[in-house]
């Protein structure tokens, strides 16, 4: 089957040419098929931000290719604003970005540049709301008046109404209390059950990650180090404490029961994924 991502010799340097060239991804290959749940772990600056940033266009490779559903997304670049519909991204505290009058508008922003009729557009919202927990009786307010925890929903929402084949999420729970983070977690994989569509979230967590994806990236030094099942990449502790990521055993238990089919991404403790 065509893979609906793929990465080709991907390569990124900031700053060619000057005294502060940065190799930031280098020589990176995978293939994501249709409706995995892939999670992207590695250290701060091992080219995990920049690899995601390749995958819808918002910044283009050096060297190398990305190709959507088996279609390079250079190909032509004046249609690359479509991938960014198709390829979905939440960055890290994306609701510093919300800046609409009211949360409805907020979440429809997206949706309203797609050329879809208002009761599409509308319909979209109020789906998109429902994934992430927001009330009907929040859509009308200004994003303003939200906690920190539901401006992130209502932009993770916005991006979700534009129903991408891929949605990227970049540390999505970062802030968030543990309570919030699980919530935030459970919402994320039953939006992916549910859609069936698939899902890159790059997390400093690597117990999130056990939890929730079906494959991992392991980043290191701008090289893609491993990509294996959840289960594969958190068994091989030499490996990874080698390039300095501890796991925690907690992380090896949750992967090996995720594995299993336990639902561990709605529980907050051992005690309660084993009940
Ligand atoms: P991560 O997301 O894993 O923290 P990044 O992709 O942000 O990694 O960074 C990879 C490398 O590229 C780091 O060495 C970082 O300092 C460098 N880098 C990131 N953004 C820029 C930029 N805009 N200009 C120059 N160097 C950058």
């Amino acid at each position: 089957m065509t893979p609906i991502l793929e990465a080709q010799n991907l390569c990124y340097t900031y700053g060619t040419g000057t005294p502060f060239e940065k190799k930031a991804v280098q020589n990176v290959n995978f293939k994501i098929q249709q409706g995995e749940f892939i999670g992207v772990i590695g250290h701060t600056g091992s080219g995990k931000s920049t690899m995601i940033q390749m995958m819808n266009g918002l910044i283009r490779p050096t060297s190398g290719r990305v190709l959507l559903a088996g279609k390079d997304i250079w190909e032509e670049p004046k249609k690359i604003r479509a991938v960014r519909f198709r390829v979905g991204m939440v960055f890290q505290y994306p609701e510093d970005q919300l800046f609409e009058e009211t949360v409805m508008q907020d979440i429809s922003f997206g949706p309203r540049n797609m050329g879809l009729t208002d009761a599409e557009i509308e319909k979209r919202a109020r789906d998109a709301a429902k994934f992430v927990g927001l009330q009907d009786e929040l859509l009308d307010k200004s994003p303003f008046e939200l906690s920190g925890g539901e401006k992130r929903r209502v932009a993770i929402a916005g991006v979700i109404a534009m129903d991408p084949d891929v949605l990227v999420l970049d540390e999505p729970t970062a802030g968030l209390d543990p309570a919030g983070r699980d919530v935030l977690l459970s919402e994320i994989v039953s939006y992916h059950e549910e859609r069936g569509n698939t899902i890159m979230l790059v997390s400093h967590s690597m117990e999130d990650v056990a939890r929730v994806a079906d494959r991992v990236m392991v980043m290191n030094s701008s090289h893609l180090q491993m990509f294996d099942t959840t289960q594969a990449v958190f068994s091989q502790d030499k490996e990874l404490e080698s390039i300095g990521l501890q796991v925690p055993q907690i992380t090896k238990i949750m992967s090996i029961l995720k594995a299993d089919g336990y639902p561990v991404h709605t529980c907050l403790t051992l005690e309660e994924a084993m009940e």
